[in-house]
């Protein structure tokens, strides 16, 4: 998507043309720009503008709040200060480096961008070409637009939960921000959004900042709304049911028996990887398998469901619950001390960690709560 003339700000508020009953009304860029200017939060990867920081934030604030990636961004730079630095390193440290933000595959997916930034790119992210942002893993239409747009100021649309929360208020447009009907009206709407902005880069990120800080989920703040008297749903007095709930997914609880095997001799704990793909893929953790039947697990079946020789004496330890985003979880958790090297349980996928060499290893939160972490 190539970079465009700018328009002026006069000739872009649209007043007098007459808009569809949902489309969005042509002044919204503007109010957005003008409301930014003296909104925006400070967040450490808008100090300094690049785009490996664009997509490295980006990544980070896909699944994770604010306040969390604001903790581990800073770190995580200085770990792998450019692209060049973060391909060369090798998986297991990205991981370790982005302990505290869950969602391992997105630290998996920034990696092969890295080196799919270093090999196609010559080690910079491609800001200002959209085509080739979308090419990368990792990056769907909503980060490409986003760092497309912030960084090099083309005018790429971008729709996110809090994007179409405020376009959905704003046109009162019913339904759930999930329904693919108003997904690919979001889009078409953000699409004219960007292109009536004077500046694609604080309209877009104007516009995030707007549905994360003032038209939020619950209890937006209308009072202080720069959109308010363009919002049909408040005019309407409909603000608390626009947008519609999303439809929840059926939940199914997930039973994992996992044993915790302590070297007698130095404290070393047994660990195993999970597999690449799926729920904590490429984690560590102590041995766990799922359990089909259910928590009311023998310390003998436990041994057979993780592959555990007659030799360790399993004792019960009680239960410990875990909430993912989208499961149940309950760790049924079995422990044992192991003499002697304990060679034979090291097999393919496992091996002894010591408990100074624990912070080297990238393990789940749910893990950690195993282990008493
Ligand atoms: S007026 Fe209220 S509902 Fe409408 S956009 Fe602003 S904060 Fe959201």
């Amino acid at each position: 998507m190539a970079r465009r003339q700018q328009p002026t700000r006069n000739s872009r508020t649209g007043r007098g043309t007459r808009a569809p009953s949902d489309a969005l009304p042509a002044e919204l860029p503007a109010l957005v720009e003008d409301w930014f200017a003296g909104s925006a939060r400070d967040l450490p990867w808008r100090r300094a503008r690049s785009g490996y920081h664009a997509l490295v934030s980006e990544l980070m604030l896909q699944q994770t709040q604010v306040a969390r990636v604001l903790e581990r961004f800073r770190p995580f730079i200085e770990r792998f200060p450019t692209p060049t630095a973060l391909a060369a390193a090798p998986e297991d440290a990205v991981l370790a480096a982005w302990q505290g933000l869950g969602y391992y595959r997105r630290a998996r997916l920034l990696h092969r961008a890295a080196k799919a930034v270093v090999e196609r790119h010559g080690g910079e992210v491609p800001a200002d070409d959209h085509a080739a942002l979308l090419a990368l893993p990792g990056v769907g239409r909503y980060t490409a637009g986003a760092i497309a747009s912030i960084v090099a100021r083309v005018p790429a649309p971008i729709v996110d939960g809090n994007v179409a929360r405020v376009f959905q208020r704003v046109a009162a447009r019913e339904g759930s921000a999930s329904d693919r009907g108003v997904v690919e009206w979001a889009w078409r709407e953000a699409e004219r959004f960007v292109q009536r902005a004077a500046d694609p880069a604080a309209a877009n990120e104007g516009l995030m900042e707007l549905g994360a800080t003032v038209c939020t989920p619950a209890a937006p703040k209308c009072g202080s709304c720069p959109l308010a008297r363009e919002c049909r749903a408040r005019k309407e007095g409909r603000v608390d049911e626009i947008p519609a709930p999303k439809p929840r997914a059926a939940r199914r609880d997930l039973v994992l028996v996992t044993a915790r095997l302590v070297r007698a001799a130095d404290g070393a704990v047994l660990l195993e990887q999970r597999p690449r793909e799926g729920l904590w893929g490429g984690l560590w953790q102590p041995p766990a398998a799922e359990c089909a039947d259910g928590r009311e697990v023998a310390p003998r079946a436990a041994g057979e469901l993780l592959a555990l020789p007659e030799t360790v004496a399993l004792r019960p330890t009680g239960e410990v619950p875990f909430q993912t985003t989208h499961r149940a979880v309950v760790f049924v958790v079995f422990e044992a001390g192991v003499r002697g090297a304990g060679a034979a349980l090291a097999r393919a996928g496992r091996r002894w960690v010591a408990p100074d060499e624990l912070g080297d290893f990238a393990l789940s939160n749910a893990a950690k709560r195993v282990l008493g972490r």
